[in-house]
């Protein structure tokens, strides 16, 4: 075979990306992965990431779990709604499963998939910018700039976008519909008094939702507020962002009383229709970008690529070409109803809660207060966010 031809070229080798590369690593076909950045080490990201029961498993089964230097157990979910009536907790229990969530960071999830990539024969290149690609009938080509600024140009008979969202719109037949939420995600490392005990709390206020979730021996804050309010308290010295944090998120955890470095997030609802063009798919964030709120966007996005590569493996298996119109077809019929649910809930949950209408602040606190009194209708929203349409 010719170095510059594969059967699967993933751009873009983020978290899903790398995912995508592992779950087809047994097939015997050849796979190009191009990431942008350098190694783990040159990535500063450590934005938490409460990964679902589900993905989980996917990451266990791919081989990247035991890479993971550490994941907190999320045991309860504490749901309430800042100056309203109205709670919910979710329990193990009522999900049936034996933990809700673990919580990573983005660059310690980043580190254990690299790793685990380098134990395979997938050509893995980092610090490979792609520039452009197109395809024709029977196959898609890709140029890129090398690590050591070599020009190439590849060609493979499926492209796989997995690139965060940025390529997507060079291709004419899909359409990215966004949705400025006109809100920033602040994440940081935060202590408090009340030592974390595996409940993660998501409270609901006007500005936004502020979740604080177990991460190791402290907790791990996204707190979403308007882009202004966003860059104050970015700018805040430490003491005073603790202060600020407790007058917002309200005394259940008693003082912060220290902070590490904050980052912040602007977002944005983006989705690409359809999610596939001729020889190519899009995944995880390049298919759908979420707001964080319930933590659902890499876990989404890890199904994208998990089911893509069974798409792929039942192709060769029937001994069909990979990559042509029924396969991708089959692709985007699968992923419908997970993806359509992931957006409409996470996109409802931002737009009912994240206003000052009292009427309706008091209608959403209700319909906490009923959640938490319905034990099928809690265990069908705890499934659904824990396995996706599947749940
Ligand atoms: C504050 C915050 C909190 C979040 N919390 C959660 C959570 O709790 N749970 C959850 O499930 N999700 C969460 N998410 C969402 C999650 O971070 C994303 O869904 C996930 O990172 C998507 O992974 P990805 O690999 O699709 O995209 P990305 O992480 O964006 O990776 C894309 C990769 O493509 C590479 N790339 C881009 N352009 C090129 C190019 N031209 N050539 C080569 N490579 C390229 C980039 O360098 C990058 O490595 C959160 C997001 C934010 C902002």
């Amino acid at each position: 075979m010719n170095d510059d031809n594969y059967d699967i070229a993933i751009i873009g080798g983020g978290p899903v990306g790398m995912a995508l590369a592992l779950a087809l690593r047994h097939n015997g076909i050849s796979i190009l992965l191009l990431e942008a950045r350098g190694l783990p080490e040159k990535v500063d990201d450590i934005r938490p990431l409460a990964l679902s029961h589900g993905s989980y498993l996917i990451l266990n089964r791919l081989g990247a779990w035991r890479n993971l230097p550490q994941a907190t157990l999320i045991k309860t979910i504490h749901i309430s709604n800042k100056g309203y009536l109205g709670r919910t907790v979710l329990t193990t229990q009522d999900a049936g499963v034996p933990a809700l969530g673990h919580v990573v960071n983005y660059l310690d999830l980043y580190r254990a998939l690299f790793e685990a990539v380098q134990q395979t024969n997938i050509d893995y290149q980092t610090s490979a910018i792609v520039q452009e690609f197109s395809t024709d009938e029977h196959l898609g080509y890709v140029s890129y700039t090398r690590h050591d600024a070599v020009k190439k140009k590849i060609s493979a008979k499926l492209l796989i976008l997995a690139d965060g969202g940025r390529l997507g719109s060079q291709l004419e037949d899909i359409t990215y519909q966004v949705t400025e939420y006109n809100q920033w995600a602040i994440t940081a490392n935060i202590q408090a008094e009340i030592q974390q005990t595996g409940i993660a709390y998501e409270r609901f206020t006007s500005d936004g939702p502020i979740a604080l979730l177990p991460s190791g021996d402290h907790f791990a804050l996204v707190w979403t507020t308007s882009p202004e309010a966003a860059k104050e308290i970015l700018a805040l010295r430490d003491n005073q962002f603790l202060a600020q944090l407790h007058d917002h998120f309200g005394d259940r955890l008693g003082q912060f009383t220290h902070a590490s470095k904050r980052s912040g997030f602007p977002l944005a609802l983006k989705y690409a229709t359809p999610t596939t063009s001729r020889r190519i798919a899009l995944v995880g964030n390049a298919a759908q970008t979420l707001h964080p709120v319930a933590g659902q966007g890499f876990n989404l996005g890890l199904r994208d690529a998990y089911e893509l590569s069974q798409v792929i493996q039942e192709t060769l298996y029937e001994h069909k070409e990979i990559g042509t119109a029924a396969m991708l077809k089959q692709f985007r019929e699968k992923r419908r109803f997970d993806s359509n649910g992931g957006r409409i809930f996470t996109d409802t949950l931002v737009k009912l809660f994240s206003n000052d209408m009292p009427l309706i602040r008091h209608l959403c606190g209700t319909g906490l207060i009923l959640l938490d009194n319905l034990p099928l209708i809690k265990r069908f929203v705890a499934r659904r966010m824990i396995f996706g349409a599947r749940g």
